[in-house]
């Protein structure tokens, strides 16, 4: 993709709970850009087949699953908290795929071929629009190989474990420190080592480790890798 001043697409790529998203609405809000959460999708599709087949196990049914049902993204309809509206076949599911059910089976989904293909076409045809923040694991490598600008966020383990925790309390739901931690290793460990699209940085892209950083910090830091001067005046 050719990126021209009014294309640009900004690909903010990273492990579970490393601050991508918050540090993407930000940039968002700042740029004028629209913001795309690429992992609402594998979410969705884990909903809809843990609802519908009671499982994700079988790849065949899933990935068909994942061809056939429409997930939309759209603004905040509600002021509950949410940073935009995910819908399944209409349907608000927008807190329904952040259950510590979805975090526990979203990776298994998400490495299966077929719902990564059907997938990232629809991604490509969103962040095609132009002048996106997209948020996933592959968005640099494989989605948009040619990103105007690609960053990669990181952090610790324990550091994301209690960054969610913290997320969960505040949200007023029940939340295990140790179970958290647990979810974040095993997802890392099958995002990590999928055959397809797996996480890792691209060679192309500006490296943030947000340990210990505030996320004012990590917003410094990715507006001068961007050097985009802020629309709203930063
Ligand atoms: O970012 P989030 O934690 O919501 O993503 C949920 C899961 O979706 C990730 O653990 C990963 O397995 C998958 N994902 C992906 N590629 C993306 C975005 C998310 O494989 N671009």
């Amino acid at each position: 993709m050719n990126s021209t001043p009014s294309n640009i697409v900004i690909a903010i790529d990273g492990p579970a709970a490393s601050g991508k998203s918050t540090l993407a609405l930000i940039l968002a809000a700042r740029l004028g850009f629209l913001y795309f959460d690429t992992g609402v999708m594998y979410r969705a599709v884990t909903l809809s087949a843990l609802d519908e087949l009671k499982g994700v196990e079988d790849e065949g049914l899933v990935t068909a699953l994942a061809e056939r049902i429409m997930i939309d993204v759209q603004p905040p309809s509600k002021d509950d908290g949410r940073t935009m509206d995910v819908l399944v076949d209409g349907a608000d599911v927008t807190w329904k795929i952040r259950k510590p059910r979805i975090d526990r089976n979203v990776s298994v989904v998400s490495a299966y071929g077929g719902v990564r293909t059907a997938m990232t076409e629809q991604q490509r045809r969103i962040g095609s629009r132009g002048n996106v923040v997209m948020v996933g694991r592959d968005i640099g490598t494989v989605v948009f190989p040619h990103a105007t600008y690609k960053i990669y966020l990181d952090a610790s383990a324990e550091e994301r474990a209690r960054r969610r925790y913290t997320e969960r309390i505040g949200r007023g739901e029940e939340a295990s420190y140790d179970q958290i931690l647990a979810d974040i290793k095993y997802r890392d460990g099958i995002d990590s080592s999928r055959e397809i699209a797996p996480l890792v940085a691209a060679e192309d892209a500006f490296i943030i480790n947000t340990d210990g950083k505030t996320i004012e910090q990590v917003v410094g830091e990715s507006l001068r890798i961007l050097n985009i001067k802020p629309k709203n005046g930063g």
